[in-house]
């Protein structure tokens, strides 16, 4: 049987392994951080009748800008965001795989403040970016000083800034953004995915955009939106931001399909939206519930919760997995992260990690 180690693949990804969050069969999934609530039905219709209407016409290629889509992303953004300052792709890792390819490459360098998304290195790996693992604080915070310091250190191409913070949790203040951009000599890159949870108060990094051409920020509907099957990240930043990724895109990157989809899920955004206060009350309960029970969890801005198991989170993992519960395993010794998802999943989590704590005690 040929092997991977067989073919002539780049040096540089012979032993590795493909991003993957285990996509198990069990009755609750709390590890990639979906919505738990599906679709609602008057937006199933909506969104059929638009694809629908586009099928005829599948034997013509779909807008390459899409225009149309985008002006509706920069309406649902604000900000007196304008269609040339917004970029759509299928999904935001695909917008930052896109960031990479025009402002990393070979013989440039991305820094993140890890623990953050575990996708940020793979997209560097993926386009030949070296890969500069920056620190953050015990407390997984991430103060001016601290980024200013290790930006002015290693100088990299492009900084990825998380807010809020995958897997931790917690938004950024923007005057971290400020204080990076300052003295980043490239682009700084502000992945958002998780914005519509932030608690009230907190200041997106869409307010700092005018007067600074390299930041970019970059948002998503698979999280908020629960649109994550339709694959639609996007982006917000200059102008020229915009026609430098339109350099490195596939033509026709996002299929008409798509485009139609996300444009129809968008028109009824406050249906699909509706979710996300509830979402935000389990974030809230899963916290004040495990902290009863004497564990520490980190503060959220998001719709999951990072938390200390009290042992090997590995085992632990495996424990909740046998309660019928997936949570997620992001490789950080003792701590495991859940989703906020429906109340009974929320209720079903609890009982498991009772039974986790029943058997540690
Ligand atoms: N950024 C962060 C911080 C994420 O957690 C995720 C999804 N897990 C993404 C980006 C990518 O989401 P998508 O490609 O579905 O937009």
């Amino acid at each position: 049987m040929t092997t991977l180690d067989d073919l002539p693949i780049r040096d540089d990804l012979r032993g590795r392994t493909p991003y993957g969050a285990p996509q198990l069969d069990v009755p609750v999934r709390l590890n990639t951080n979906e919505n738990s609530y599906p679709v609602p039905e008057p937006v199933v219709e909506a969104i059929g009748k638009a694809l629908a209407a586009e099928l005829r016409d599948l034997n013509r290629y779909p807008d390459r800008d899409a225009v149309a889509l985008r002006a509706d992303l920069a309406g649902y953004l604000g900000h007196g965001l304008t269609v040339d300052q917004v970029w759509a792709a299928n999904g935001s890792n695909e917008v930052q795989q896109q960031l990479l390819q025009a402002f990393g490459g070979p013989g440039r360098s991305a820094l993140g403040f890890v623990p953050a998304y575990s996708m940020h290195p793979l997209l560097a790996l993926g386009t030949c970016t070296r890969w500069v693992p920056g620190r953050r604080g015990a407390d997984f915070g991430l103060t001016a000083e601290e980024a200013v310091a290790q930006v002015r250190e290693h100088r990299p191409d492009v900084v990825f800034l998380c807010s809020p913070n995958n897997p931790t949790g917690t938004a950024l203040d923007p005057a971290v953004v400020t204080a990076v951009l300052d003295v980043a000599p490239g682009m700084v890159v502000v992945d958002e995915a998780y914005a519509e949870f932030a608690r009230p108060g907190t200041v997106s990094a869409l307010a700092v955009l005018p007067g600074h051409p390299r930041l970019v920020v970059t948002r998503t509907m698979s999280k908020a939106f629960g649109f994550a099957g339709g694959r639609l990240g996007y982006l917000a930043a200059d102008p020229a931001v915009v026609q430098a990724v339109q350099l490195v895109r596939l033509p026709y990157h996002l299929s008409a399909l798509t485009q139609a989809a996300a444009r129809a899920a968008l028109a009824h955004r406050d249906a699909l939206l509706g979710t996300v206060a509830a979402i935000k009350e389990q974030r809230d309960r899963i916290v004040a519930e495990l902290r009863a029970r004497g564990l520490r969890a980190a503060d959220s801005d998001a719709n999951f919760v990072l938390f200390e198991v009290g042992g090997d989170q590995s085992a632990a993992w495996r424990t909740l997995l046998d309660a019928g519960v997936l949570v997620r395993d992001v490789g950080l010794p003792g701590w495991l992260r859940v989703t906020a998802g429906t109340p009974a999943e929320t209720d079903a989590f609890l009982t498991a990690m009772d039974k986790l704590t029943g058997t540690q005690a």
